[in-house]
């Protein structure tokens, strides 16, 4: 009997809304992913080293501005190539794919409403694959509450702002060119989601770096701490208008954070399950004289492992396609992706462990760095609890953002 394959080898199906472009992209990133990424994947894990490799392939191949819109001289692509970008690079090294979602996901930022002198300044680098920018919400004081920033935005004069605060988390931290960090003008009792976003580059005095990240998984992430000591940036560095970055969080930071670690964690899912189908295939017993494939129980187990990740890619792809097309109900299903995705992969993994037996639990197997790199889905921002609470309130009809 054939061995149906449980992930093609060749790119995701091509949305028809992108065509030829998402096509020969993912074709791209693929071959990267396999020659560049994966090669590289065991030393990022086990020295918690920044995976520059990868990064840098994906900028020279021209992937610099994936959804940075063709008229800034990016890519112009939406949510539904970020979902299978990430996606690929998550097979070989969820560091990886975290880092340039996270990339991303700032250059999004910078993209929604940039003015002539911040398309020329960040987004034309970040285009030309010179300039890698990310994404500094998360603060200890209000910690999975990404949108309550507490660190200040003071304008000291019609040209200059000085930021004081700390950040946490801050993947890419000390790597990227440029931050998009989020703070709080004028008042710190501003209603919830008054805040502004600026951005900060990354030779900016008075910014002052925590010690090296040292996660569980993800560990080539970087999510380091940054401390702001009054770091004094130029007024025109304020995305958008002071204070009206609610429009930013669900327009913009939520649905490309939310499908980044959503494609990311997709792609771990999906390796844990082909890890697992191919010791099924290999594992022979002397006392049986077959494999584990010929075992019913496992064969069902495999199964419906199968069915969960299928039903949950489906989900993903279909809401970020939706998002793209400017469909009412996109964003409650974008967050529903990223919780549908976090509970699939912890699930998986833990159940594609048990399936690869002794091996598979050895100290640094395959099967070890994805267990502790599909934990992180379910605390990454926005997390899984606030994300269900989300869903809910927008099915109530009530403000997301209420407490
Ligand atoms: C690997 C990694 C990379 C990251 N990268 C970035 C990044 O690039 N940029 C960035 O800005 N941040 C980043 N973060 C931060 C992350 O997104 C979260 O904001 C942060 O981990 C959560 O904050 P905390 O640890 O203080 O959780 P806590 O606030 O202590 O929350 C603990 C738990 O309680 C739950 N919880 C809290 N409040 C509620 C509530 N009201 N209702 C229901 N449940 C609740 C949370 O969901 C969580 O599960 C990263 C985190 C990690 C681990």
């Amino acid at each position: 009997m054939p061995v149906l394959p449980l992930t093609s080898r060749e790119p995701n199906r091509v949305s028809p809304m992108h065509g030829s472009d998402l096509q020969a992209t993912l074709y791209k990133v693929q071959e990267i992913a396999k020659d560049v990424v994966a090669p590289n994947a065991v030393a990022i894990d086990a020295q918690a080293r920044w995976p520059e490799p990868g990064i840098r392939a994906l900028q020279n191949a021209g992937f610099g501005g994936l959804v940075v819109p063709t008229a800034y001289g990016g890519n112009g692509h939406g949510l539904l190539a970020l979902a299978k970008v990430c996606e690929l690079l998550g097979q070989e090294c969820a560091s990886t794919a975290i880092c340039y979602g996270m990339h991303c996901v700032g250059a999004s930022v910078i993209a929604a409403n940039a003015t002539p002198d911040q398309q020329e300044r960040f987004l034309t680098p970040i285009c030309a694959g010179r300039h890698i920018t990310t994404l500094s919400l998360s603060e200890a004081g209000t910690g999975a509450h990404f949108y309550l920033p507490q660190t200040a935005l003071e304008a000291i004069s019609a040209e200059e702002y000085r930021l004081t605060g700390s950040k946490t988390f801050v993947t890419n931290g000390g790597h990227a060119d440029s931050y998009v960090v989020s703070a709080v003008a004028a008042s710190p009792e501003a209603p919830i989601g008054q805040f502004s976003c600026v951005v900060l580059p990354a030779d900016c005095e008075g910014m002052k770096w925590g010690a090296d990240w040292d996660g569980l998984g993800m560990r080539g992430n970087s999510s380091r701490t940054l401390e702001l000591h009054g770091a004094r940036i130029p007024s025109n560095n304020l995305l958008g208008k002071e204070g009206d970055q609610i429009w930013y969080i669900f327009n913009v930071v939520t649905p490309y954070f939310l499908i980044a670690m959503a494609g990311t964690f997709l792609g771990v899912a999906t390796t844990a399950l082909e890890e697992a189908r191919r010791h099924l295939v290999r594992r022979y017993h002397t006392h049986t004289g077959s494999s584990l494939a010929q075992s019913s129980v496992l064969q069902h187990r495999l199964g419906s492992l199968w069915a969960v990740l299928e039903r949950t890619r489906r989900l993903t792809y279909h809401a970020a396609a939706s998002f793209d097309a400017g469909e009412p109900d996109a964003l409650t299903a974008v967050m529903a992706a990223k919780v549908e995705v976090a509970d699939c992969a912890v699930n998986l993994v833990n159940e594609a462990m048990t399936l690869s037996g002794g091996i598979g639990y050895r100290n640094g197997s395959r099967m070890h760095r994805l267990l502790r790199d599909a934990r992180a889905a379910h605390l990454m921002s926005p997390t899984t609890d606030i994300l269900r609470v989300w869903i809910g309130r927008a099915l109530l009809g009530q403000p997301l953002l209420s407490d």
